[in-house]
């Protein structure tokens, strides 16, 4: 149950899981970068349980690979504000599958992928459990993932750090390109659906 908190809803009598604000980095270097960012956004919508409420620009960055495996085309990344009564488990599982569903390379996860999700905050909760940390252990060192969490959100508060989010920004020592692009996000597929309900 780490990360969770459960409530009783009063006049209903039933058991609910508590709605947590979510962000998850998104990020592609192979394929259409931008249909498949378009994508991922589409299918955050249709998460279970779950409301998109901001979506970041898009970005472009350079691949940050000391070890050479990524491949030389540059990044288009974002970040997505969910709210969510998910658990950070089963929000991760549904991520590695939809990741699966838009073709990431399961034989070479290391290398070029049409789309890598990350969750970098599950509201204040820190959660270390095997194959899921958050907040995400690399999320402070990365320009890509702090310009659009700071679009979003400047002042949600590290809860590891306790900095703000535009605090870790100002002090980044990471000076790679990260370019905002002149795009609508998440745009080719319409207006976004109403928020998903509690049965699925
Ligand atoms: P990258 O570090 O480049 O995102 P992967 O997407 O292959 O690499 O992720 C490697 C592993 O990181 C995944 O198998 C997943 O279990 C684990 N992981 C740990 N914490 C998180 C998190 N907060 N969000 C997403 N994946 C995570
Ligand atoms: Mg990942």
């Amino acid at each position: 149950m780490a990360g969770r908190s459960l409530f009783i809803s009063a006049d209903l009598g039933k058991i609910e899981m508590a709605q947590e604000i979510v962000f998850i980095a998104f990020g592609s270097n192979a394929g259409d970068r931008q249909e498949l960012c378009d994508r991922a956004v589409a299918l955050m919508n249709l998460l279970p349980r779950s409301c998109v409420t901001g979506v970041s620009s898009y970005y472009e960055s350079e691949p940050i690979d000391p070890q050479g495996i990524l491949g030389a085309t540059w990044f288009y990344n974002g970040v997505v504000r969910l709210e969510t009564s998910l658990s950070a488990q089963r929000l991760l599982d549904i991520l590695q599958e939809t990741e699966r569903a838009l073709g990431r390379d399961e034989d070479n996860r290391r290398g070029p992928r049409t789309m890598d999700f990350d969750i970098v905050f599950f509201g204040q909760h820190v959660i270390e459990q095997p194959g899921l940390t958050i907040p995400h252990p690399r999320l402070h060192q990365r320009r890509f993932v702090l310009e659009p969490l700071v679009e979003l959100d400047p002042d949600w508060i590290h809860p590891v750090f306790h900095r703000s989010v535009k605090e870790l920004l100002a002090s980044l020592a990471d000076t790679s390109q990260v370019n905002k692009l002149d795009v609508i996000p998440g745009s080719k597929y319409g207006p976004r659906p109403a928020c998903s309900g509690p049965s699925a």
